[in-house]
């Protein structure tokens, strides 16, 4: 057993028929909070403890879960939650293509 990561604190029991109830709860949908009001909006993968083990809470239940896309869940995971700073994911900022790859 490799000790990577910091996630230490073990899943509930069932937890991944939890997952699967928050993920069709949530319609798959990112529900971070934007600074400019509404919700990320990507495609979300991940199911996360929004007050979690990092602030010493142990609650599993429903309303304390939500859907998060795989960017948001990987800032959170990885810093502070208030380092995220609602930001949005960097593909949705619109792209721009290069001048000097224009045909
Ligand atoms: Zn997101």
């Amino acid at each position: 057993m490799s000790s990577q990561g910091r996630r230490s604190a073990p899943l509930p029991k069932g937890w991944h028929r939890t997952r699967g109830r928050i993920l069709k709860r949530d319609g798959r949908i990112c529900q971070w909070p934007l600074v400019t009001g509404g919700i990320c909006g990507e495609p979300a993968n991940q199911v996360d403890h929004k007050i979690g083990a990092a602030q010493g809470v142990d609650d599993h239940s429903e309303a304390n879960l939500w859907a998060l896309c795989q960017w948001h869940h990987d800032q959170k995971t990885g810093r502070e939650a208030s380092a995220v700073a609602h930001a949005r994911p960097p593909r949705a900022r619109p792209t721009e293509a290069h001048p000097g790859l224009l045909p």
